[in-house]
């Protein structure tokens, strides 16, 4: 049974969770985070631009980025524009200063990739469960981040972290595991159990948020405060950037965008719920729609893959389409929703669903319009489709070590136990 809890007047709120702002280290990483992002932002940038854009004071940023040259995480380059004078030194990451494994966490598989400090992958490697026990996923993904150092030759000294995502409830900030509807594992400490055998440091979130860092740190959410990403495929995910701040919600149980409610009579979801959005836009949901189709005789062809679903409705089925035209409808429906909640500057969809192009995305954009709030002006918010890639897991999974390195102390939560020395 579901338990509302209603309290008047908190005691338990812990109004002291940040470290106060007299702390001269606290300011000292912001400063020092605020600098090194502002450098990957640019490429490559003169010391005097980062002052003026940071507004730090020059000696502030001379010390910084001398301690960042000593680490070895940026370098100087002497490639500035000689308009007259002495070519301004230039400073840009050193991408080889550091590396990062980010791993995605399969049903059946785990996918790994090496990747430099920019989330370029240099690696990877893939390695399939003989079963879905606890000893062999944790063998299988230390086997898997030990192949990729070891044939790459890396030294562990210069790996600043594991990151790992998949599908789940997960509480980050412990690396607990909370609930994996694929493997039935609740309350696992998987953090704790990789980190001690692997000694590195160790985070864990759910697939869709490392997808949301990559966004905030390398892609379209790139200094955006406020935006959304939603993914679509095996089933619909959401991940929420508030302030600057990915949002987890209590005990990392936000953004589960497709079991919110479409229709209460609707199909059976997997969840155990009727309607969710999920039953009307998943891969298995659009699937299950054209195999009744066909056994009822209005489809031409049975499909078994999502693959061939799109391709008879790009030659034309009218079956096949109105499946992609009812989904875009719907999950219109859903993001209506979402900008009459949030107000995003930016919505990102993205996933293995988005090859379904404009069979599903002009319903989806309609749909938007006809639901969403009159006065909300949701032609000013971008809503940006992602073209597929399939190395974005694992580079999100990277990028939950890497927004350690580039986000401010005061926009991370924290995990405990893990401290990456840079
Ligand atoms: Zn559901």
């Amino acid at each position: 049974m579901l338990y509302i809890k209603v309290t008047l007047f908190s005691e338990e709120r812990n109004y002291m969770a940040k470290p106060p702002l007299g702390n001269r280290t606290l300011i000292r990483a912001i400063n020092r985070s605020a600098v090194l992002n502002m450098i990957k932002t640019h490429g490559s940038i003169a010391r005097t631009d980062i002052a003026q854009f940071t507004g730090l004071s020059a000696a502030t940023v001379t010390g910084i980025t001398a301690e960042l040259i000593e680490r070895g995480l940026i370098i100087e380059k002497e490639e500035g524009d000689s308009s007259g004078g002495r070519r301004p030194i230039l400073l840009a990451i050193n991408p080889s200063g550091g590396y990062v494994i980010g791993i995605k966490l399969m049903e059946h598989q785990v996918i790994g990739a090496l990747t430099d400090l920019e989330a370029t992958i240099i690696a990877k490697h893939i390695e399939k469960f003989p079963d879905h026990s606890l000893g062999t996923i944790t063998d299988t993904l230390v086997g898997v981040i030990d192949k990729l150092l070891l044939d790459m030759d890396i030294d562990k000294a210069k790996l600043f972290g594991v990151g790992i995502g998949l599908a789940g409830i997960i509480d980050a900030k412990k690396g607990n595991l909370r609930y994996s509807p694929i493997f039935g594992f609740r309350d696992v400490p998987l953090g704790k159990l990789l980190r001690t055998r692997l000694e590195v440091p160790v985070f864990i979130d759910n697939d869709v948020n490392t997808l949301t860092l990559t966004e905030q740190l390398f892609g379209s959410g790139q200094g955006i405060d406020n935006f959304i990403t939603i993914t679509i495929g095996r089933g619909v995910g959401m991940g929420i950037v508030v302030n600057g701040q990915l949002y987890r919600g209590a005990n990392g149980g936000a953004g589960e965008f497709g079991h919110t409610v479409i229709d209460p009579e609707g199909p059976p979801c997997a969840c155990g719920k009727r309607g969710c959005l999920e039953t009307y836009v998943s891969d298995p949901a659009l699937l299950k729609m054209a195999l009744k189709a066909f056994s009822d005789g209005e489809m031409t062809e049975e499909v078994r893959t999502i693959e061939e679903l799109n391709a008879l409705a790009q030659v034309g089925d009218h079956t096949a389409r109105a499946i992609f035209k009812q989904a875009g409808e719907k999950l219109g429906i859903g993001i209506a929703n979402l900008f009459n909640i949030f107000s995003p500057q930016e919505i990102i969809i993205s996933g293995e669903g988005v090859r379904a192009g404009e069979l599903l995305f002009e319903p989806m954009r309609a749909s938007i319009e006809q639901h969403v709030m009159p006065g909300l002006d949701v032609q000013d918010a971008v809503i940006r489709i992602d073209v597929w890639d399939d190395d974005v897991w694992a580079r999100g999974a990277a990028s939950l070590v890497l927004q350690e390195v580039f986000n401010s102390p005061l926009n991370i939560e924290k995990t405990e136990d893990n401290v990456i020395a840079f």
